[in-house]
């Protein structure tokens, strides 16, 4: 466990799945965590109210990402769980698969919408948060490992790609006022995007090519994270963790 107690942190994608225990970690080590949603409220209340039973503080904040308005929406409702507060932990995690997007079916429509959501969000957060900012802050940002083995759905990895030169270029902008910028790389983790787990002959494949025998659990990833979150990661930036059980190892 570390200690973020004073710290305050915005989770986006954080009503489900990976972000969720994002959240819920990263309150239990005592940060006040914006759980930002795009359309489940039921579920980010959910989320806020799970993180209080347990003694964290939370709250919710609504915002679709990949529209024109998206930053300017989320901010209005993080400024407002802020009051005043700044802000010391930004993880970029939301983002979308389009499971249709291979090379012979992909869309324009479909195309734009992943850089929208997974490219094009966490860059504008990232600019619209920095003013929020302490020196010595953390930023997060939430890959795949489809940056470096192939997979049909193009765009959607080619977006991850995109995530992680941002990643790289943005800690050496930040050096200066400390604040740190990493990236998680997760591997196969059971969540919503990854329905298609629940399939008993495609999940034991996949557990195959795991070196520890099973798939991620969401909160193999929060751990990570709050791991870069945490003083213990000081000396770290710029780099690219890869969470996955060891897949593919050989
Ligand atoms: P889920 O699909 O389980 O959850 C997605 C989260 O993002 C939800 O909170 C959802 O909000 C939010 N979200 C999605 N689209 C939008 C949008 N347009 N506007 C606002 N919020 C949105 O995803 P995972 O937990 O599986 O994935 C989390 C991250 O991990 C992603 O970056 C993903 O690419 C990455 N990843 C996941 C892997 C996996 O195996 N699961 C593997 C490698 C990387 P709402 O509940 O309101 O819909």
């Amino acid at each position: 466990m570390t200690d973020l107690t004073g710290k305050t942190a915005l989770v986006t994608g954080a009503s489900r799945g990976i972000g969720r225990s994002i959240a819920e970690r990263l309150a239990a080590d005592g940060a006040l965590v914006a759980v930002h949603y795009g359309t489940n409220e039921a579920a980010a209340n959910d989320t806020v109210a799970t993180i209080q039973k347990s003694g964290g503080n939370a709250f919710a904040v609504r915002a679709e990402l990949g529209v024109d308005d998206d930053v300017d929406t989320l901010f209005a409702g993080l400024e407002e769980g802020l009051d005043g507060r700044p802000l010391d932990i930004l993880v970029n995690n939301a983002a979308i698969i389009d499971y249709d997007g291979t090379i012979d079916k992909i869309t324009r429509a479909a195309y734009d919408r992943q850089f929208a959501i997974n490219v094009r969000a966490p860059l504008f957060i990232t600019q619209r948060a920095l003013p929020l900012m302490r020196d010595g802050g953390r930023i997060i940002n939430v890959s795949s490992g489809v940056t470096w083995f192939a997979t049909p759905e193009i765009a959607y990895g080619m977006t991850k790609g995109a995530l992680n030169v941002f990643s790289r270029s943005l800690a050496q902008s930040l050096g200066a006022r400390g604040i740190t910028v990493n990236t998680v790389s997760p591997g196969i983790t059971e969540t919503d995007m990854n329905g298609w787990l629940n399939d008993p002959q495609a999940a034991q494949h996949v557990a195959g090519m795991i070196a520890l025998g099973r798939h991620g659990q969401p909160a193999d990833v929060g751990d990570a994270v709050a791991f870069f979150a945490s003083e213990d990661a000081r000396w770290i930036t710029g780099q690219t963790l890869e969470v996955n059980g060891g897949l593919l190892l050989g």
